[in-house]
């Protein structure tokens, strides 16, 4: 099954088209050639003469034979001796006159001149004729040829044939001569042209005439290397997805139940938590070939041509059974109908209703397994999710704790890891993590091993590296004046110590004034002990309260504000309103759910992003609750502040004098109990 596939794979993809193309050539040049020849041959050995002349030579007797086409006739001559000489004369008429006039052309079967000579005869007198006449022509014996002219309406022709015992025939319309004139050299140009053209177009990117077939990119991959083993912390997805790989081994063991296998799966979650890595894995485990097609590579310059790859992919796929489909990103493709207008559109839609189609026209059990993958099932067309479609979906959600952590144990196989390294805690410092972010620390790890020489990646190099992945790189080279400097320290430290003194707030993990990434110039890293699916009121008030932490500290220190605040004051918004639209936490709001999360997957920060759906009157209420509740935060985090105001100068200080605190010096200088990590 699976040493069959991967040759002929790529010789159906690459290897006939191409023979077949240079054969159509070839064929084509043969046959133009042939004809061209033979046009020329003829022009050659047939001398074109007019009507007339042909008239007058039928009517001397010296035509032998002659067939009689539909437009043209074509046959011998054997000039008698006076008329060798228009053979070279310039005007037909005019040499033809005292041709007829001086010598009496006696033939066999002549029946106007009395005269009769043997036909040996004919030629003497004809070179002696043309000798005395015309001096300047050779004295050559008068050949005989082939002639042709055009036939002209003659009811009398064949009367006239007949009577100088011609040998005549008629002939039918020369069918080679026909064909080629009329299909073969108009088609051959036609397809000049295009293939022209279409190397024009072709040399900007798509071939047109490629259009059908997707080529190289629908070569199945065979083997994908990856397996389950791969994949961590996505257990239920895998569960869910053994079912694929059993049926693409064991089709048998379903068809003899009658149970019909979903045809198509869907990979719903957000990025990077692994959507294209467990498809692939599927195709792994089961080792069947794995075409793989992004859902944007569907959408080309030119309308149809997306529906065209669908048809092809499938026709392919079913040539390939039992094999898998991965369709990546569908919602590029899959969009619901009808919403946009314009071209690009009409692509779409005439694309996603050839997947329809493609996913409708095979059988269930044929083999063929469409697997898709999309960040936006909210915008997926109803019709792509109806049973027989992708009727099954699978979430493949941000791993917890137990999952951060094998992904980090399978992304550090095969590199050095120091002894002293805990996964474990990796794992509990980065909750939200996706399976890429993981990967990515673990990699920035190596990096930062090598770059300060180290030869095995410890601890503290993962612990940098999640740092570095959370809030950017560190950027040393950005010079603070010494004031600003001691504000951020301010501001930071007072994040941090109004989580400190807020019941619910996460563990204050890390506090820095490091300039890091695009904007921040500090940072209090704030964890949650726990992966946390549900908060509550206090919750989500205590968050609020420790991100209003830094510009309270500022006003409570300096008795002013900065810019440093805004990111902050953003958050803090951000969650508020989401208490007060979604969640219904608003007192005169109340029980209301009135805004739209744009999408479950892909949440932009920001509170912009909420659409409202109330009216007028709500609204204000909404934005009075918002303040009210912000308001009431800030109060709150002025207020702790100042009540630990000796604390906030203490761990200020020492935060300018180390740039950065850890979780246990925080706790030691707070005198809190130490925290359980
Ligand atoms: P998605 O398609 O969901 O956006 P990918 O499958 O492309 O994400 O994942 C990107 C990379 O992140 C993978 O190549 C892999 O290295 C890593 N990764 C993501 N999720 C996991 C996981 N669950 N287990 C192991 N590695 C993972
Ligand atoms: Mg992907
Ligand atoms: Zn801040």
């Amino acid at each position: 099954m699976k040493t069959s596939v991967p040759q002929p794979t790529k010789k159906t993809g690459n290897l006939p088209p191409v023979q077949w193309r240079s054969l159509i050539w070839y064929l084509i040049l043969m046959f133009g050639t042939l004809w061209v020849w033979q046009e020329a041959a003829r022009q050659v050995v047939y001398r074109t003469i007019p009507y007339s002349e042909f008239k007058d030579d039928l009517e001397h007797g010296e035509v032998v034979e002659c067939s009689v086409g539909q437009d043209d006739i074509q046959g011998q001559i054997q000039p008698k001796a006076a008329s060798a000489t228009e053979k070279e004369a310039e005007s037909t008429t005019t040499a033809k006159t005292p041709t007829a006039a001086n010598v009496p052309p006696p033939e066999n079967n002549a029946a106007s001149q009395a005269k009769s000579t043997a036909p040996s005869a004919s030629a003497p007198v004809a070179k002696s004729h043309s000798e005395t006449n015309e001096a300047s022509t050779q004295p050559k014996a008068p050949a005989t040829f082939m002639f042709r002219t055009v036939r002209v309406e003659d009811p009398d022709l064949v009367r006239d044939l007949e009577k100088e015992g011609v040998k005549f025939t008629g002939v039918r319309p020369g069918f080679m001569s026909e064909f080629l004139w009329a299909w073969v050299l108009p088609i051959g140009f036609i397809a000049l042209l295009w293939w022209f053209f279409s190397k024009r177009i072709g040399s900007l990117g798509q071939s047109v005439m490629s259009f059908g077939s997707s080529g190289a990119k629908l070569v199945a991959d065979t083997d994908t290397k990856v397996t389950f083993n791969d994949v961590a912390g996505e257990e239920e997805a895998k569960y869910e997805l053994q079912e694929v790989v059993t049926f693409l081994k064991h089709p048998e063991r379903y068809r003899s139940l009658g149970a019909k296998i979903p045809k198509g799966v869907l990979l719903v979650g957000p990025p990077g938590t692994g959507k294209t890595l467990l498809a692939r894995a599927v195709a792994g485990e089961a080792k069947v070939p794995f075409f793989s097609i992004s859902g944007s590579e569907f959408v080309q310059m030119f309308v149809g041509v997306g529906a065209a790859r669908v048809r092809d992919l499938f026709q392919q796929a079913k040539q390939h059974a039992p094999c898998i489909v991965f369709i990546d990103e569908l919602d590029a493709v899959g969009r619901q109908r009808g919403v946009h207008i314009g071209a690009v559109n009409d692509e779409r839609e005439q694309t996603l209703n050839q997947l329809l189609v493609g996913l409708d026209g095979f059988d269930a059990n044929v083999g063929v397994v469409v697997l898709a993958a999309t960040n936006r099932p909210d915008v997926l067309d109803r019709a792509l999710l109806r049973p027989g479609r992708f009727d099954r979906q699978i979430v493949v959600d941000a791993p917890d704790l137990g999952g951060r952590e094998a992904i980090l144990k399978i992304h550090s196989r095969g590199k050095p890891i120091a002894p002293d390294a805990d996964l474990r805690k990796i794992a509990q410092e980065t909750p939200g993590f996706s399976g890429a972010d993981l990967a990515n620390v673990v990699n920035e790890a190596a990096l930062l091993t090598a770059r300060h020489g180290g030869t095995t990646i410890g601890q503290k190099d993962l612990e940098d590296a999640v740092e570095k992945v959370v809030a950017g790189p560190e950027r040393k080279s950005r010079r603070m004046t010494p004031e600003d400097k001691r504000r951020v320290a301010y501001h930071e430290t007072g994040h941090a110590l109004v989580a400190a003194y807020s019941k619910h707030a996460d563990v204050v993990h890390k506090i820095s004034i490091v300039p890091r990434g695009r904007a921040a110039l500090g940072y209090t890293l704030q964890l949650p002990e726990n992966d946390q699916y549900l908060m509550s009121r206090p919750e989500l008030i205590d968050r609020i309260k420790g991100m209003l932490g830094g510009r309270a500290a500022e006003e409570v220190v300096f008795n002013e504000i900065t810019t440093g605040a805004e990111n902050d004051l953003e958050h803090a918004t951000a969650v508020a309103r989401q208490m007060i639209c979604l969640y219904g936490m608003g007192e005169s709001v109340g029980l209301v759910h009135c805004g739209q999360e744009p999408n479950p997957f892909l949440p932009i920060p920001g509170d912009g992003m909420i659409q409202r759906d109330c009216s007028e009157e709500t609204a204000n209420a909404i934005d009075k609750e918002v303040r009210k509740l912000l308001d009431g935060a800030y109060a709150e985090s002025k207020q702790i502040l100042r009540q630990h105001r000796d604390q906030l100068d203490l761990v200020a200080g020492e935060l300018l004098k180390h740039e950065t605190l850890d979780a246990q010096t925080f706790k030691d200088l707070i005198k809190q109990p130490a925290v359980a990590a």
